[in-house]
């Protein structure tokens, strides 16, 4: 498979379809992204990696970090985060609120926001500098010393966060947030600030898409069931409120972000990542979206 040339090729037909989504400006920093943008890169197993467009420029990687901070998670805690966090759908809004009362403060994935910061919670409970602990991950496995938090980004996603504030206060009172809720707001809005390019990215997710095993790492980066599992939750509540037609369309797991960067996995094959930040209305890469849909049909690659 000529991987470069379905890239290259894709690059083009995604065109005409630049204009028809919006970028995130609910988060003000993220307003100014230009909606033109667009990267793809592919990492396959045996260390070849393709690219095209935009796809070395670093972006607000946002809820694909959500992605790897579970990963973290999981090593260190295994099955217990699913005594904080759900594992189904949620079919509401990723900042939605409607159903953490009726469940008792248990958000139904850790994809979702209130997710997120329960899983998140958990993490802080390890000793030492959870920024640092993610930060220094996230470089580890994108093998880049470089990948950053962007500040301007996090300090207005933070004075921003107030549904995410509320949502916090909500699962403390069920006693399901034991930290601090400013800290864990501060370490949520670093976490989802990270500023990380598709190459990055696809480095990065070749580890769920191999079992675990990264070749380019030459290490076992999680454990065979532990990448069995995220890939499950990914494809069932990656993509926020439209897993289902995400997955009728391209039919891969995948983590989506309102940067407008999109991580998906081929089981056995390969990691790719697309960003193009213009969304459509469940927060879902437009333009990547289509862009994956067209990639895993010219590659025959979708898991059904
Ligand atoms: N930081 C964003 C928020 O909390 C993440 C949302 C996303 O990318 O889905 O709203």
């Amino acid at each position: 498979m000529d991987y470069q040339a379905v890239l290259d090729y894709i690059r083009e037909a995604v065109e005409p379809k630049f204009g028809k989504g919006k970028v995130a400006d609910y988060i003000p920093a993220l307003a100014g992204v230009p909606g033109g943008k667009f990267g793809m890169a592919v990492q396959l197993a045996d260390g070849r990696n393709f690219k095209t467009g935009d796809a070395d420029e670093a972006f607000s990687i946002q809820s694909i970090s959500k992605l790897f901070v579970l990963q973290m998670v999981m090593s260190h805690f295994g099955d217990m985060v699913w005594t904080r966090v759900g594992k189904e759908p949620s079919g509401d809004r990723f900042n939605s609120m409607i159903k953490l009362e009726m469940e008792h403060g248990v958000p139904r994935n850790p994809f979702i926001n209130p997710g997120a910061l329960a899983t998140l919670d958990l993490l802080m409970s390890l000793k030492g500098d959870t920024k640092q602990r993610i930060r220094n991950y996230l470089r580890y496995l994108a093998l880049n010393d470089s990948v950053e938090v962007d500040p301007v980004v996090a300090k207005s996603e933070y004075e921003h966060a107030n549904l995410n504030r509320a949502m916090a206060h909500l699962m403390k009172g069920y006693n399901n947030i034991h930290m601090d809720v400013d800290d864990l707001l501060d370490t949520y809005c670093y976490q989802c600030a990270m500023a990380m390019s598709c190459v990055d990215l696809a480095r990065a997710g070749l580890p769920l898409a191999m079992g675990g095993y990264s070749a380019l790492h030459d290490a076992s980066i999680i454990s065979t069931s532990q990448a069995k599992r995220i890939n499950a939750v990914m494809l069932t509540c990656g993509t926020y409120d439209s897993v289902g037609s995400f997955a009728y369309r391209v039919g891969i797991p995948a983590k989506s972000g309102v940067g407008g960067g999109i991580l998906a996995v081929v089981p056995g094959k390969m990691a790719v990542c697309v960003w193009a930040p213009e969304l459509d209305t469940f927060g879902n890469s437009y333009v990547g979206t289509a862009a994956l849909e067209m990639f895993t049909s010219l590659t025959h690659t979708s898991i059904f």
